[in-house]
């Protein structure tokens, strides 16, 4: 098959978040299973600045922009470790900025204009490079104008005919929702404003234009695919995901491990495998003690925390526990992350009160977040949603315990040591559902208890989780076999 994939943002080229993890990781695992795939992406800035080499193609786009034509060029590189293709959509104005998608003033106001210019750029390379795709493979609400072009615009066009389209969903918070003025910005006729086709609360969305006309769609969980498509986590799609439920499918993301494998990575003081994790994990985590200047004691339950500080990932309920804990009991902490202002504030003050029990980093830091999910005993995720989460699958390739919250894609990967996953010998983890600080502070009790009184059991989720195969190869697998669904569907439908 051949696959082009459309995407804001790719490692290592540019990243804000785990859709650039997933593009740059999902295309190199496709290539040796047969099949050819190019990458879409804008030159964000930084770019370049990546170590791999990437060259001008001669090729000039002009992009229709409401009334005018906006040039702009392609350069070509590759995935690192690969050979497969990567074309960068080069437009100085739109995407030589500081950042991504906004900056200290906040979202860019020509995001729309900025993605319009992207989408249409990658629909006119397939006619100047002359290569046909079998798919596309959107990804998001930056590329959501894609599948839409195709259908309203491109559909009559011989050289774009057959051409099948995917829409995967990273996070449906997000979705490029915009001014209705600024439909007039895509080009696209007003007769597709409307509550069918790209209107949503009173706005032009270019994730819901994107999900009514792909083919398909998919997110990155089966349990997350799911959860969409009800009101509580719908965010004002379900209705649309539920009529289109027969066309939705979730497919975990994999996680890099060559990036994260505790035999290699240099990241860490000390690597260890599975069969000496016992003794890996102790020399990592009394490491861990001494840079954060944690009282040392190898039996204290050492719990970490790596991520966005955001309301999503459960900080009202991780906070009173916390603070609850660190006044009582003989368990230590880190955090790793930066986010709202009013977390850092309270994570701060908590901090300066139990600085030796309680290690705090504000900052981004890749080797901190190796290091700490080495040397945890138990990493807690007690998300509000998840639409996949890494850090969970790091933690097990790590030999750490997870404690999260079953929703999306933690309910898919972490197996609650209930007595009856102990036997069965599936238990990797702790879970619990009710969006509680009891809740996860009951669900802690039970892992501290495990750890202290049941050192066997422990070792056991420690195992099953560390020799579970977390790499994109399986997820890979299932993403040919969708592809290949929706190609012989769409061709199916054209000849009738
Ligand atoms: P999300 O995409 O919702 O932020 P994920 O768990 O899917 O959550 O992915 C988050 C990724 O970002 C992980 O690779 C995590 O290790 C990394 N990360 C988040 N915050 C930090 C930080 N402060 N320092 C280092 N890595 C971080």
């Amino acid at each position: 098959m051949k696959i082009l994939l459309a995407s804001s943002e790719v490692v290592p080229f540019s990243k804000t978040g785990g859709l650039a993890d997933v593009c740059g990781a999902l295309p190199v695992t496709l290539g040796p299973l047969g099949h050819e795939v190019i990458v879409f992406t804008p030159s964000h800035r930084g770019c370049y600045d990546k170590g791999v080499v990437i060259e001008p193609t001669g090729i000039n786009l002009q992009i229709p922009i409401a009334d005018r034509i906006v040039a702009g060029t392609l350069a070509k590189t590759h995935l690192p470790g690969s050979n497969v293709t990567v074309y960068l959509v080069e437009q100085a104005d739109y995407f030589d900025r500081p950042g991504l998608y906004g900056d200290q003033n906040g979202e860019f106001k020509d995001n729309c204009e900025r993605f319009t210019f992207f989408c249409r750029a990658v629909l006119e390379s397939i006619r100047l490079l002359e290569w046909k795709p079998d798919l596309i493979h959107a990804n998001d609400w930056q590329t959501g104008l894609i599948p839409t072009l195709l259908k309203v615009e491109y559909g009559d066009n011989p050289l774009y005919e057959n051409i099948s389209s995917l829409i995967t969903i990273h996070n449906l918070a997000y979705q490029g929702s915009f001014w209705y003025e600024d439909l007039e910005l895509t080009g696209i006729d007003w007769k597709y404003y409307n509550w069918q086709y790209m209107e949503s609360y009173g706005n032009l969305n270019l994730l819901k234009s994107g999900l009514v006309f792909s083919d398909a769609i998919n997110t990155v969980s089966p349990t997350y695919a799911t959860e969409i498509q009800g009101i509580e986590q719908g965010c004002g799609l379900d209705g649309l995901l539920l009529e289109r439920r027969n066309d939705l499918s979730g497919i975990l993301n994999g996680i890099d491990v060559v990036e994260w494998n505790p035999e290699t990575d240099s990241h860490l003081p000390f690597n260890f495998s599975a069969d000496t994790v016992i003794e890996g994990k102790r020399n990592c985590k009394t490491d861990l003690q001494r840079q954060f200047k944690l009282y040392e004691n190898e039996r204290t339950p050492l719990i970490g925390i790596v991520g966005r500080l955001a309301a999503q990932k459960g900080w009202s309920l991780i906070l009173p526990v916390m603070r609850k804990w660190l006044a009582s009991l003989d368990v230590q902490w880190i955090v790793l992350g930066t986010g709202d202002a009013e977390y850092h504030r309270v994570l701060e003050s908590l901090h300066r009160s139990y600085p030796d029990k309680f290690g705090l980093n504000l900052g981004f830091s890749n080797q901190q977040a190796h290091r700490i999910e080495a040397g945890a005993d138990m990493f807690v995720m007690p998300s509000q949603y998840e639409p996949c989460g890494l850090n969970q699958m790091y933690s097990m390739a790590y030999g750490t315990i997870p404690v999260v919250r079953q929703t999306g894609g933690l309910a898919d990967t972490v197996v609650d040591a209930t007595p009856a996953a102990i036997e069965n010998r599936t238990a990797n983890g702790f879970s619990f559902t009710d969006f509680t600080p009891a809740a996860l502070e009951s669900t802690l009790s039970r892992a501290i208890d495990m750890y202290h009184t049941r050192g066997d059991v422990w070792q056991q989720l420690v195992q099953t989780g560390m020799r579970r195969d977390w790499s994109w190869t399986a997820s890979a697998r299932q993403y040919v076999d969708l592809y290949q669904r929706i190609i012989t569907r769409t061709r199916q439908a054209h000849q009738a």
